[in-house]
């Protein structure tokens, strides 16, 4: 028997959710809520921290919001407050074990410290390298724990703005929360690559997240998002700010595969609703490849808003043609390939009434192996679909992200391997089309140049000298990378 993750059948993966809030006499309790409203961005591990004012206190573990803090394990009433942050995990840099869950504590010479981490640090490597050169010990193989070795530094501590001055060390995609024992301080990186928000409880408490879903979530109401290269503390004097690199000195570089994919639809970020982003993306879709169809329906949950979209602007109906179970999560099961076909099966069911006997057009958010879509246009097809006409709203992805998002090597991305006729054959439809790039940022909201493209263009804004996949640290160390290895 093998360990087989039915959520294997999507190809791309969350990468981590954040959460904070300061002086709450609830604060732990809301950060369950937070964090479980951001469930979508990962579920290997999660974790919560807090502080009385004077000791922090952490429990992190393998598994979801649900599973690790379940109730009867009395793990949320020894959490203290009124401070906390949260994280939940999906692992785009350190492998998927326990010592990898964060929060990560610290206690060094100016006090103790809890990191909550969302992106990927592209030089963490070389920057361990160095600190190990001078005996530096660390306990996990996760990019974050170099944060706090940064922190500790005696060169480091003496600085005026310590924390402004180890931002500036660090490379990449990075929203960090860090819980002091008496505040909180929440950073986003230059490029503001990733989504974080600020909101405010309507007891008048300041709490941050990575997405507004969760301050919806504990009815806070959202009040701004962290500005790139902004640092913003909570603490008794209410919220303050600073930056740690000039203002207007570095183009932001907002992901958005975010808006694509990621994000929640009810949730706000850089400026725009992932809801109707998504529609004005299939309306563009619709514009782009028309398809003589008798019914659109989405790959849910991610296709679902294109669809809606791509419906209103055809004018074909709109109905669900495949129901996805929200409940399916890890199983144990044997590697047959009959048995992982029953896996897709599993977490997508089709609805044959609306699907047998119909010409229907398809729309996911993107197609990344192309395997799992194949099999998903099977089951379609063996619940009578007449013709297939496959849509997906973001162009065809052909690179590799370093900047907190795990997809599958470049070899392995269908977009590589095939000629678009090859990949609608590979997957067995009547037609395929792919949102342009140019259509799909004529639907952002900010300047166009204000986005990483990078996974469609390969124009990566920060350089990445040295590779870097989700198991970059254990392959580092261990000297598996050679000079000059293709990524
Ligand atoms: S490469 Fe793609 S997934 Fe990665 S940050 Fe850029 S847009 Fe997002």
């Amino acid at each position: 028997m093998f360990f087989v993750e039915v959520l294997m059948v999507f190809e791309k993966k969350e990468e981590c959710g954040l959460f904070g809030i300061f002086g709450d006499p609830q604060a732990v309790q809301k950060t369950y809520f937070g964090l479980y409203s951001l469930q979508h961005r990962g579920q290997e591990s999660a974790g919560i921290a807090s502080s009385d004012g004077e000791f922090i206190h952490v429990y992190a573990d393998m598994g979801t919001v649900g599973r690790v803090f379940r109730s009867g394990r009395g793990v949320l009433e020894k959490l203290a407050n009124p401070i906390a942050i949260g994280h939940v995990r999906y692992s785009t840099s350190g492998s998927s074990k326990a010592v990898n869950s964060q929060p990560f504590f610290t206690e060094y010479s100016r006090g103790q410290v809890a990191v909550a981490h969302n992106g990927n640090i592209i030089n963490a490597s070389l920057l361990r390298d160095e600190y190990e050169a001078y005996g530096s010990i660390f306990k996990t193989t996760s990019d974050t724990e170099i944060i706090s070795h940064l922190l500790a530094k005696p060169s480091h501590v003496t600085k005026p703005d310590t924390l402004g001055h180890v931002l500036n060390h660090l490379q990449g995609a990075y929203c960090l929360l860090f819980l002091f024992a008496d505040r909180i301080e929440a950073a986003r990186d230059p490029y503001g690559i990733r989504p974080l928000c600020i909101g405010q409880t309507q007891e008048g408490y300041c709490c941050v997240a990575s997405e507004t879903c969760a301050l919806d979530a504990i009815g806070a109401k959202f009040i701004r998002e962290v500005e790139p290269g902004e640092i913003v503390t909570l603490n008794k004097k209410g919220i303050s700010s600073r930056y740690f690199v000039k203002q207007g000195t570095v183009k932001p570089a907002h992901c958005l595969f975010e808006h694509v994919y990621f994000s929640k639809q009810n949730s706000t970020i850089f400026g725009q609703n992932v809801h109707e982003f998504r529609k004005k993306l299939g309306k563009q879709l619709a514009k782009e490849h028309p398809a003589d169809a008798d019914v659109v329906i989405p790959v849910p949950d991610s296709g679902t808003s294109a669809a809606i979209g791509y419906a209103e602007q055809s004018g074909i109906p709109f109905d669900m043609g495949m129901v996805r179970s929200h409940y399916v999560g890890r199983t144990f099961i044997s590697p047959s390939q009959s048995l992982r076909e029953l896996q897709v099966k599993l977490k997508l069911a089709v609805v044959s009434e609306v699907v047998a006997g119909k010409r229907i057009v398809v729309v996911d958010d993107s197609i990344v192996r192309g395997t799992t879509t194949r099999g998903k246009m099977l089951t379609l097809r063996e619940a009578g679909a007449k013709e297939i006409h496959m849509r997906a709203s973001c162009p065809p992805i052909r690179f590799p992200c370093f900047y907190g998002v795990d997809f599958p090597t470049k070899q392995e991305l269908v977009a590589n391997n095939k000629t678009l006729d090859e990949i609608r054959a590979f997957l067995g439809v009547e037609s395929l089309g792919y949102m342009s790039l140019e259509g799909m940022l004529s639907c952002v909201s900010k300047p166009s140049d204000n986005y990483c493209t990078a996974c469609w263009n390969g124009k990566y804004r920060i350089p990445v000298d040295v590779p870097v996949n989700k198991f970059s640290m254990e392959k580092y160390q261990m000297g598996l990378f050679e000079k000059g290895e293709e990524f």
